[in-house]
């Protein structure tokens, strides 16, 4: 089959064999594939990982072939999937039902070969249906979709919990904004991008910050919130930089919640965290259910989001694409 291989420097298309499925797998026929700030993370060598590897973990495609352990009716059905494989079901936390953070989970496309192909083999446990009304493109948000669900499943809320700011709305910024407003919150967004905020807007965002024509970002969230900065303030920035305001901008006793996986070290002051008792949270795969539903409700809208469309073969200029516009959101790879 065709694949987009990372070789550590950079992504090279090539032929490799077809992934063979054992009894306990399908064979999944891509269709559609997200590219995500972490597929940018590995390619820019921020995010170790074991190479070669076929990267791409945002993936709608359909069941070709189905190992004989398990429910034939999978067959021709259109699926996504769960991107934490190689569960053991027995470890600390499996016993908890805490699957995605398995001791013997591997992420695909990040520890394992991954949806930037023709054919990926992929556990049935993993495997969640597409309904009809759910485009392929569409279905490429059902992985973030339910990350950002997540940031208020890992977090809850108390009744002082009114204003959140999200800096950054890239995708993840987007989906979450879109998940905040159907809890009722209030919405400052911040971001370089007019584009961005314009569309944070359309969605019900209240306070939009463009960063470049704001000089302090902290103070003008404290102006929007009578002196005392937001409730809840959320990074989805992507940039380790943004963390100072970010904890500036949090009121005192208020709640901090890291969504970027950056890769690197970031050198924080911790002092203000300490001093003013803010709670630090963090939360990664989440609720394919509520994702799906979200969409096939049209309670979340994603169409907009879609920045570009590339096929395999241009891969490369897709990656490039992504990192050349601030006014960039999603890039969808079909297949
Ligand atoms: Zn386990």
């Amino acid at each position: 089959m065709k694949a987009a291989v990372f070789d550590g420097k950079k992504i090279i298309i090539k032929t490799v064999s077809d992934p063979k499925i054992k009894d306990s797998q399908v064979l999944v026929h891509i269709k559609a594939v997200g590219i995500c700030g972490t597929d940018l993370a590995i390619v820019n060598r921020d995010l170790p990982v074991i190479t070669p590897i076929i990267l791409g973990h945002e993936l709608v495609g359909e069941v070709i072939k189905v190992g004989k352990d398990i429910d034939q009716s999978w067959l021709n059905k259109r699926v996504t999937s769960e991107i934490n494989s190689n569960i053991d079901f027995d470890c600390y936390y499996c016993k908890q039902g805490l699957f995605t953070q398995c001791v013997s989970r591997k992420a695909i496309g990040i520890d394992i070969d991954g949806a930037f192909a023709e054919y990926i083999a992929l556990e049935s446990y993993l495997l969640h249906e597409i309904p009809d009304s759910i485009s392929n493109d569409d279905a490429t948000f059902i992985e973030p979709l339910a990350a950002a669900y997540q940031t208020f499943e890992m977090m809850p809320l108390d009744q002082n919990d009114k204003i959140i700011a999200i800096f950054g709305l890239g995708k993840l910024g987007l989906l979450i904004t879109q998940v905040a407003l159907s809890i009722g919150l209030k919405l400052i967004v911040i971001d370089g991008s007019d584009k961005k905020l314009n569309l944070g807007n359309q969605f019900g965002a209240h306070y939009l910050i463009n960063r470049l024509n704001c000089k302090d970002i902290p103070n003008e969230i404290k102006d929007l919130t009578n002196g005392l900065g937001a409730d809840i303030v959320i990074d989805t920035t992507g940039n380790p930089d943004a963390l100072k305001d970010i904890i500036a901008s949090c009121r005192t006793r208020g709640k901090i919640h890291v969504k970027s996986t950056h890769g690197i070290e970031t050198p924080i002051n911790l002092t203000d965290v300490v001093v003013r008792e803010l709670t630090l949270y963090s939360s990664r795969c989440g609720p394919f259910e509520k994702a799906i539903d979200g969409l096939k409700s049209g309670k979340i809208e994603v169409g907009e989001l879609i920045s570009k469309k590339f096929n395999l073969n241009e891969i490369k200029q897709a990656f490039a694409s992504y990192q050349e516009s601030r006014d960039h959101i999603k890039t969808i790879i079909q297949i």
